[in-house]
This record gives structure tokens, sequence and C-alpha cells, in this order.
């Protein structure tokens, strides 16, 4: 049987192989929704390769108290801090721009959706299909997690597509109870989209679409990539808080600070 290092690599290598997973390496950086800073890009770079992140070597412990390894493994799946929670948001505007670019009319977390409160699906399409309305809910699962580390060292987005029954199994039944059709979005923190994710992206991208002139090659490629970027982007984003927290000198500018006492600062070198 194998351990868990024996088993993370392959399962990371799947996830990061996916269609989608390398979208934001081809990106230009037109705008802020494609652009990341140095330490965001090479962060990313080396999340994907499973190789060690030189600003964690310098912390042996967690905020949390636990040991934290140099792969960014316990800064990704942390509960402590903002970091999942503003990647989450992240990724949810960007799917809401792009609902909104072939005029889907959207809400964002509508409160009272179902009698229980605590289920509040990230995004309602009301003209989705024959009237109507469509519930998404936007996920990240890291696929080197406990519970689904072995599916997904075995085949090939195993992580998402348990995420897609687990947010089936939570919100289906109310949904069809109330009229209401209802989709998971879910990303394995490598890159790699569910089936239902795709599924849903390509027919999103059947929709006339006035700033692609109805070109759907077009459309997709423009927003796989701000998917991909988003997730890589706040990927990056979590470690850097994660690090900024338990070593609140270190600077993450490539450049280093010429006023006040001196503070650490990152090198690459
Ligand atoms: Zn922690």
């Amino acid at each position: 049987m194998l351990n868990n290092c024996q088993t993370r690599s392959p399962t990371r290598i799947r996830s990061a192989s996916g269609s989608e997973s390398a979208a934001w390496l081809d990106a230009l950086p037109s705008s802020n929704a494609l652009s990341f800073s140095p330490a965001e890009f090479r962060i990313a770079a080396l999340l994907r390769l499973g190789a060690e992140i030189p600003f964690l070597r310098d912390i042996d412990h967690c905020d949390c108290g636990a040991t934290i390894d140099n792969e960014g493994y316990h800064s990704l799946t942390c509960a402590r801090g903002s970091g999942a929670v503003r990647r989450h948001n992240a990724i949810q505007h960007t799917w809401l721009n792009l609902l909104h670019s072939v005029n889907y009319v959207c809400d964002l977390e509508r409160e009272h959706q179902f009698d229980d409160d605590n289920k509040r699906p990230d995004i309602g399409v009301f003209n989705f299909k024959d009237g109507r309305k469509l519930l998404l809910d936007v996920s990240v699962i890291h696929p080197q997690s406990g519970s689904v580390l072995a599916r997904g060292a075995r085949s090939d987005g195993a992580a998402a597509a348990k995420r897609d029954e687990d947010k089936l199994a939570k919100y289906l039944d109310d949904a069809t109870r109330l009229g209401y059709l209802f989709e998971p979005l879910v990303f394995e923190v490598f890159g790699r989209w569910s089936p239902i994710a795709k599924r849903l992206f390509s027919q999103f991208s059947l929709r006339p679409s006035l700033d692609f002139l109805d070109d759907k090659n077009a459309f997709m490629d423009f927003w796989r990539k701000c998917l991909s970027v988003s997730l890589q982007r706040e990927n990056s984003r979590i470690i850097l808080r994660k690090v900024k927290s338990v070593l609140p000198s270190i600077s993450v500018s490539p450049v280093p600070s010429s006023a006040g006492a001196p503070v650490r600062c990152f090198s690459w070198e």
C-alpha cells in the first residue's frame, strides 16, 4: 500500500494535468483579472511542480499550532484565517461575471433560499432554462486531503467528483422540491474542474456573447483563463498571507524597503 507521501505526487500530477489546469500559464496579463504579482506567479508555479516554496522554509509552525510543510499543503488546508473564503469569493465573482457577460440575470448568496439558512447556494440564475431558476454552489477541494487522497492517486478528478456528489446530496432535494435546478461548480486546488463544472461551462458558452461576437472558442478561452488565474492567484495569496501572519516582519515585495528598520525580504535565489 502506498503511504501519503507516495500518493501525494501522483494525485497532484493528475489534478494539475486537467485540460483547464494550466490555462493560467497561457494568460497574458492584459487586465487585473488575468494578472499575477511576481511572487504570486512563482508560488503558483512551485505549487504546480510540487516544489518547496522558499517563503515557507522560514516557518516551523503555523499560527494554528500545526507543523507546517514547505510544499504549501498545510497552508492551503489550514482552517485558520480567511484565505479559503477569499479564494471562494474570488472564483464566485468570476463565475458571476461570466454569467452576466452572456445576459443571465443572477443573484448572489440569497438569504432564506431554503428553510435551513445554513444552506445558501452561491449564485442563482433566474433565466436559465424554461423559466426555471438554476442554483449554483462554488467549491474548491484539495485533492491531497486525507478523505480523497487515495482516490485522487488512482483516477483523474476523483476529488472534484466526490465534492460534486457531496454538494448534490446537500442541495438537490431541497432545490427540486421548490422547483429549482441545482448544480455544483467544483475546482481542485491544482486546477482540475469537476465534470459538472465542465459541462455547465460548455453550456454557458452557447449563449450569445457580445464581447466575443458569439465566437464560442474565444469566449471559452478567455473565461477559462480568468477562472484559472483566479484560482491559482488566490492559492498563492493564501500562502503569502499565512507567511505574513506567522512572520509579520517579512516583506513579500521583491523590492526591499529602504526606509525604517530593515525588513526580511523574500529572495528567489
Ligand atoms: Zn494552520
